[in-house]
C-alpha cells in the first residue's frame, strides 16, 4: 500500500515538496513563506484591545 498523501505541494510555487524542505519545495521558498508569516503579524488590527477585555470578564475567577 503507498500513502497517497505523501507526495505534497510547495504551497509557495506549488512543485513537489523535497522531504529536507518540507512542507515546501526548497529553502527559498520556506523562507518567502516565513517572511509572509512575518508580514501578517507585524499587521496587528486595534480592535484585539476590546476582545482582550472581554476574555478578562470570563477568566475572573
Ligand atoms: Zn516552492
Amino acid at each position: 500500500m503507498k500513502a497517497a498523501n505523501q507526495i505534497l505541494k510547495c504551497p509557495i510555487c506549488n512543485e513537489g515538496t523535497k522531504e529536507k524542505y518540507r512542507p515546501f519545495c526548497s529553502k527559498r521558498c520556506s523562507e518567502i513563506d516565513l517572511g509572509r508569516w512575518f508580514n501578517e503579524s507585524y499587521v496587528i488590527p486595534g480592535e484585539q484591545t476590546s476582545l482582550g477585555q472581554e476574555n478578562d470578564d470570563e477568566m475572573d475567577y
